[in-house]
């Protein structure tokens, strides 16, 4: 080999390394470029994942920015309420102030209310007490009217028994008065009778005068002394008749007015009798009865004032489930109460006394049971009047006025 086949030789083995070492080359930058291949694929997966997550990001953001606005005015509601409440604060305390300002007046109050209680106490003691004495008094007034009521008794069968006696006599009396009239219209009958003869005789006499004046101026010289001593004896014998019929006539009278006299004495006897026996016996009565009602009006009058400590100042009745206020202390039904409270707004309001507060109502339970054996008794002496009205019909020419 030359020189230059030498040379050939060598740089076509220089250039065999140069291929050799540029394939080489290609080879690796191949297999980088593979595996930068490899990495911008992965990177452009990254990428997606990154813009995935940037628009999750995106819509994130976008509801926390709504969120965010709806915090924002939460708070401001917030700090409104809070001022709000600093403000009630505020208020409340003033409020406390003024209770423990207000707490020293119903101290007062409730020393007044306790002042009021006692006098209540007092009150029903006092109505207690004269609960007792109207009790003693009914109690004395009932002995009383046994008493009365039997003396009555005794009185209304001696009336009887008068009377009887009285009926008794008014038919002796009318029996004698009839016997006394009919011998009087006896003598009448007599004297008209005798008065009748007497005239019949009398004309006889007359027409007998006239005929013998007629024969004596006629015949006077004829008249013999015999006729004249038969005339005189004739006129003799008629004028003793005469008198022996007045005298008849005067005993007969007489004995008319002797009846008369006894009937007259008798009735005043009988008088007499029933007015020393009916009458002083009927006035004692009469004075019994007078006493009883006095009394009974004494009795009235305490339980009259006793009453109207239980009448209600609303309704003017007896006070019915009473219940009482405080501190003033009046006392009405547990109806009018309510009544009072609906015509105030729902709040308890005193028609006796307007100025006071009512605090409380109670239930006012000794009045109550006061008030039911009230009425109770009350009733029992409604009709005890009437028994007594009843029982003083049998009492006659009384003039004492009524009970009531
Ligand atoms: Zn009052
Ligand atoms: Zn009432």
């Amino acid at each position: 080999m030359d020189g230059f086949s030498k040379q050939q030789t060598i740089s076509i083995k220089e250039r065999d390394n140069v291929i050799q070492h540029q394939q080489y080359t290609i080879a690796e930058i191949k297999s980088q470029s593979e595996g930068l291949q490899e990495q911008i694929r992965t990177l452009e997966f990254q990428l997606d994942q990154v813009r995935v997550f940037n628009l999750k990001m995106e819509k994130q953001v976008k509801v926390s920015s709504t969120k965010e606005e709806e915090w924002r005015e939460e708070v401001a509601r917030l700090q409104k309420i809070e001022a709000q409440i600093r403000q009630e604060n505020e208020q409340l305390r003033e409020k406390l102030k003024e209770m423990i300002h207000a707490t020293e007046g119903v101290n007062v109050q409730f020393l007044e209310m306790k002042k009021n209680v006692e006098a209540k106490r007092e009150h029903f003691a006092q109505l207690s007490q004269e609960l007792e004495e109207a009790r003693n008094l009914y109690a004395v007034l009932m002995t009383q009217k046994k008493q009365l009521q039997s003396e009555l008794g005794v009185m209304v069968k001696q009336r009887n028994e008068a009377i009887d006696n009285n009926r008794h006599l008014e038919t002796t009396l009318l029996k004698k008065e009839r016997e006394i009239n009919d011998l009087l219209g006896k003598v009448n009958d007599t004297i008209k009778e005798y008065e009748g003869k007497l005239t019949a005789k009398e004309e006889q006499m007359w027409a007998i005068s006239e005929k013998l004046n007629e024969e004596a101026s006629k015949k006077e010289v004829d008249m013999s002394a015999v006729e004249r001593e038969f005339l005189i004896e004739m006129e003799r014998k008629i004028d003793a008749q005469a008198r022996a019929h007045a005298e008849e006539m005067e005993d007969l009278v007489k004995t008319a007015r002797l009846r008369e006299n006894q009937v007259l004495e008798m009735t005043k006897k009988l008088n007499d009798m029933e007015t020393q026996q009916y009458e002083p016996r009927m006035e004692r009565l009469r004075a019994i009865e007078k006493d009883f009602k006095s009394r009974m009006e004494e009795y009235l009058l305490a339980e009259e004032s006793l009453e109207t400590a239980l009448i209600c100042p609303k309704c003017l009745q007896f006070v019915q489930h009473p219940q009482t206020l405080t501190p003033c202390g009046h006392t009405f039904c547990r109806d009018c109460v309510a009544q009072m409270k609906a015509e105030h707004y729902d709040r308890v309001h005193c028609q006796e006394c307007p100025e006071v507060t009512v605090q409380d109502v109670f239930r006012n339970e000794p009045l109550e049971s006061l008030t039911e054996r009230f009425t109770r008794r009350k009733s029992l002496m409604i009709s005890m009047m009437s028994w007594i009205k009843v029982l003083r019909v049998f009492v006659p020419g009384s003039q004492v006025g009524a009970v009531r």
